[in-house]
Formats: C-alpha cells, sequence, structure tokens
C-alpha cells in the first residue's frame, strides 16, 4: 500500500549553490550577505524598521520578551491553543502567563475576551495567527493601546498572509517568525524577529550581538565594541541564510502550490455534517499553512486517524491546551476554563500539504476521509455520539 506522510521536505534545489557560494566567501559565522539579503526581503515585505535572523521562531520569541522587559511579576496574555514557545519565552522572563481562549469559528485568540483578562500587571498580547489565518488585530491593537500594553505577534505560521491588506507580523510592535522544517519557508531551524516599532531597533541588535555593540562597529558607527546590554547569541550562521534565500527566492512558487492543495481539500470536503472545515474571516487572507477541520467529538477524531492510517494516509492532531499542561499545574497559576481551547485540542485534525503531494493523492486522501464518514459511522465504530 501506498503512504503519503503528512510532512515532507521540498527543496528548491538551489541551496546547495547558495550555501557553496557563502563557503567560498570564506564567512561562515552569522549577519553576512546572506543575512542581510534575508532580512531585507521581509523588511520590504512587512514595511518593519529592522528585521533579524534568528536560530528559531523561539528565540525571536525570546528577544521579544527581553526587548518588552518582561519582568518577574508581570503579565502576559497568550492563548492556550498554541506551541508551547509562545508561552515559554515570557515565562523565562518571569511572567506570569494568563491564558486566553480560542474563537468558537477558529483557534485564533477570542479577541472579544480579552479585555476581562487584563490587569494592572499586564504587559503584552501575544497573538497566534494559527493556520496562517489573522487574528482581529484592530480589536486587539485596541484593547492594547487603552491598557499602554504590546502586542507581539506569534506569526511563526503567518508568512505571506494578511489582515485588511496588512501583512501578518507587521501590525504587532514586535513579531517572530519561524523557518522550522514544517513551515512553508523553511531552513530546518530558523526564524526571524520583525521590529516595527523603532524605540526597539537600537537594542534588538545588542541582544541579538550577545549583549555588545558590534553591530555598531561593523557599520562603523564606532571604533571598539564592547559589553554593554544583556543578550545572547540569536544569529544564525551564513550557510543557513544561504539556504533560507533559496527557499525566499521561490515563495510565490511554493504558495501557489499549497493554496492549490488547500483548495482542492476545501472543495472535495464539502458537505460532510460532523467535519467543520476551516472558517476564514472576511479580514483573512489564507497562506494555507495547514488545512485542518474541526471532528465532533474527540472519538470522531481518533477513529478517523485511524481508519486514514490504515488507508496509508498520515493526519495528526495538534497542539494541547497549555493552561492544562504539567507545567502549568506546577505553577500553581489560577487558570480558569478555556472550553474552545480544549475543543480544538480534543477534535481538531490536520491533514498532509507539502509542496510535493499530487492532486492525485489530495482526491484520495478526501476519498478516504468520506468513506470514512460513510461506511463507518454506522458502524459506532468511534463509539456513543
Ligand atoms: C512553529 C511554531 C513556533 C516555534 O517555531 P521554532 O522556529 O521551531 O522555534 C512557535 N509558535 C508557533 C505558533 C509555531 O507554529
Amino acid at each position: 500500500m501506498k503512504t503519503i506522510s503528512f510532512n515532507k521536505v521540498w527543496l528548491t534545489g538551489n541551496e546547495k549553490n547558495y550555501i557553496t557560494q557563502a563557503l567560498s566567501e570564506g564567512k561562515t559565522c552569522g549577519n553576512g550577505n546572506f543575512t542581510h539579503k534575508c532580512q531585507s526581503f521581509f523588511e520590504e515585505k512587512l514595511g518593519s524598521c529592522k528585521c533579524l535572523l534568528t536560530t528559531s521562531c523561539t528565540d525571536a520569541l525570546e528577544m521579544c520578551a527581553m526587548l518588552a522587559g518582561i519582568q518577574p511579576g508581570d503579565e502576559v496574555i497568550v492563548p492556550s491553543y498554541t506551541f508551547v514557545s509562545t508561552a515559554l519565552a515570557f515565562v523565562r522572563q518571569g511572567a506570569r502567563i494568563v491564558f486566553a481562549d480560542s474563537r468558537m469559528d477558529n483557534p485564533c485568540i477570542d479577541e472579544q475576551k480579552l479585555e476581562a483578562l487584563v490587569t494592572p500587571r499586564t504587559r503584552a498580547i501575544v497573538p497566534v495567527h494559527y493556520a496562517g489565518i489573522a487574528c482581529d488585530m484592530d480589536v486587539i491593537l485596541a484593547v492594547a493601546e487603552r491598557h499602554n500594553l504590546l502586542v507581539i505577534e506569534d506569526a511563526a505560521q503567518a508568512i505571506d498572509s494578511f489582515y485588511k491588506g496588512r501583512p501578518l507580523g507587521s501590525i504587532g510592535h514586535l513579531a517572530a517568525f519561524s523557518f522550522h522544517e514544517t513551515k512553508n519557508i523553511q531552513c530546518g531551524e530558523g526564524g526571524l524577529l520583525a521590529i516595527n516599532d523603532p524605540r526597539f531597533v537600537k537594542r534588538s541588535e545588542i541582544l541579538w550581538e550577545k549583549g555588545t555593540n558590534r553591530a555598531e562597529f561593523f557599520r562603523g558607527e564606532i571604533n571598539k565594541y564592547g559589553w554593554v546590554d544583556t543578550g545572547s547569541s540569536f544569529l544564525p550562521p551564513e550557510y543557513v541564510a544561504a539556504f533560507l534565500w533559496a527557499q525566499l527566492e521561490a515563495l510565490d512558487s511554493i504558495q501557489q502550490k499549497r493554496k492549490e492543495i488547500w483548495n482542492m481539500y476545501y472543495q472535495n470536503l464539502q458537505g460532510i455534517s460532523s467535519l467543520s472545515l476551516p472558517v476564514l474571516p472576511d479580514y483573512a487572507t489564507n497562506n494555507a499553512h495547514a488545512f485542518y477541520a474541526v471532528c465532533a467529538t474527540p472519538e470522531e477524531r481518533t477513529a478517523l486517524i485511524r481508519y486514514l492510517k490504515s488507508h496509508g494516509v498520515y493526519s495528526v492532531f495538534h497542539y494541547l491546551s497549555l493552561h492544562k499542561s504539567d507545567f502549568v499545574k506546577n505553577q500553581k497559576w489560577e487558570v480558569e476554563e478555556l472550553p474552545q481551547a480544549d475543543k480544538y485540542t480534543d477534535c481538531l485534525v490536520r491533514f498532509p500539504l507539502f509542496y510535493a503531494l499530487e492532486p492525485d493523492e489530495v482526491k484520495y486522501i478526501c476519498e478516504q476521509i468520506k468513506s470514512f464518514y460513510t461506511s463507518e459511522r454506522d458502524e459506532a465504530s468511534f463509539g456513543e455520539r
């Protein structure tokens, strides 16, 4: 039987050429030509004051937490339905995380329930654009403005996606992207910090370069450099930037292919009454980062994943609500019930979506999903409903 994996890395073919070029320039550490090319690409796309390549989105989020000046006792509002790093980056600075629920119609943070979570200790809100679909940023920005909070976009999945025509990652004060191998554009492990508020530009370069003013030195703005602030080593080596550049050059063709696959799923899976398809609010575009659906019950999801696997198709669930994690239990933070986050934890399923996935394969997957719902349903193979 043919098997279809959930994800498969795709290479443009230019990665090796650019890596060879980077090596022949005799520079292997970071902040060289390819790093500058990648950063300029994003500065132009986003209109950010400054973009800095990092070794991961987690790193970029850690830089955000440092730039925001998060200290012990501060509170940061984060959706419960997200990857660990969204919260962890702020916990490392001593923050207490206040978890927010997701919307009813999609896993993004419920902007209507946000203001009730703000206290005098709140410093920042971290919206996550789940599956590259925008959160309602105008409402979030208005809450932030009323309470003098920073907005830090976790745009890990959100490359080339828009909110009311504005690129995601350009709207908050700060934003973080990921180039992990599972993302639309990837270099194995990699990330990017976008700075959209000029107040943070100077300090961001210092944190990035191990607490030194080395970046200014290399631009010839000062004649020696030294230790001036906190920081870490957040920059990737040039050959990683070279790899990433090959992928960024192919952004348009990658996006087109992914959107074709996404649309095939969306059209072919209409009309299954207990399977909810993604909802795109009219302010959001789709960058086809993921194709997910929400089953009616956890038992149905388990049975669907098992059924697909027995037919050679690897589908997967996603996050486990962070407010119910062992880590959060050990913190003894007060946590509220977040029923939507739990619903996505229990019922959301993602189907294969990668560049090399063939139209025939997408059709096959959709047929299997449909046959699960027509033939298996009556046999009560997924328990009480
Ligand atoms: C992938 C992802 C991250 C982490 O990205 P890394 O580059 O692996 O550190 C963070 N947040 C979200 C929402 C993600 O999808």
